[in-house]
């Protein structure tokens, strides 16, 4: 997958192409990161990135001009069609179901917005999909940009070292509209809290149903909405419903 991103601070994504499971899908060639800076497409002597809002008030916008050039030329580095998506607070809020769509597209631009936004125009007429990470407002669309790619890498066939890991993640595989359970490593006890016994048996198939129910138990106490959902969806079994 090869994603641009059009931000003006091109230095913060080194947090996912240095480090840990993007930086390696970025060395394997599994997923590219590339930047393009709008000040690079300015034409004045400042490189001006902002412009005052028409109609007053307090704050700026990202300037027209250098965002529309800098799109142009992610697409044309691209080299294929590229779905657009706007990182905006006023998007739909970010969930499994579309990371995992997103994550089969080839080619992907993020535009991360600073000040107040960019122009509705541009909006209206360049960005495909528009997506929030949360009902709270960030200063810019860069940490947000960062959680799509890092949350897309791990959809990516060959990204994580065991494909399993994903499956068995929260939202995802037989997770689907759950939580995970909780999991344990060594020693077998800590502060005074021992392992679960069954953990230990090597019973397979009794690991897997105390996993299930924890996942439910747990999901019942943190998220019932997930469990409304859950039960709408054709994944739902027998062994659930006892
Ligand atoms: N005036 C905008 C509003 O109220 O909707 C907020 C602008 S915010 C200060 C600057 C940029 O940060 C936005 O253009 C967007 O790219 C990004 N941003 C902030 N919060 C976000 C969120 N929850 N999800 C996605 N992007 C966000």
């Amino acid at each position: 997958m090869n994603v641009t991103v059009l931000t003006l601070f091109p230095e913060m994504l080194q947090a996912i192409t240095g480090y840990g499971i993007t930086r390696r899908a970025v060395e394997t060639g599994l997923l590219t990161v590339n930047a393009v800076n709008p000040r690079d497409y300015t034409t004045d002597r400042h490189r001006t990135v902002d412009d005052r809002p028409f109609g007053g008030g307090p704050g700026m916008l990202m300037k027209v001009e250098p965002l529309l050039a800098a799109l142009k030329a992610a697409r044309e580095q691209l080299g294929v069609p590229a779905r657009v998506v706007y990182l905006t607070p006023q998007g739909r809020k970010l969930d499994q179901p579309a990371v995992d769509r997103l994550a089969t597209e080839p080619a992907m631009i993020l535009i991360a917005g600073r000040y107040e936004g960019i122009d509705e125009r541009v909006v209206a007429t360049e960005v495909d999909e528009q997506w929030s990470i949360g009902d709270y407002v960030l200063s810019g669309g860069e940490l947000p940009a960062m959680v799509m790619i890092d949350a897309m890498a791990r959809r990516i066939p060959g990204v994580l070292g065991h494909q399993d890991s994903a499956e068995q993640d929260s939202f995802s595989g037989t997770l689907a509209n759950l939580l995970d359970c909780p999991h344990y490593t060594r020693p077998e006890e800590v502060n005074g809290l021992r392992v679960p016994e069954v953990l230990l048996s090597g019973h397979h198939e009794a690991i897997r149903r105390w996993r299930l129910k924890q996942a439910l138990g747990r999901t019942w106490q943190r998220r019932p909405d997930l469990l409304e959902a859950r039960q709408h969806s054709p994944g739902l079994n027998s062994e659930e419903q006892d």
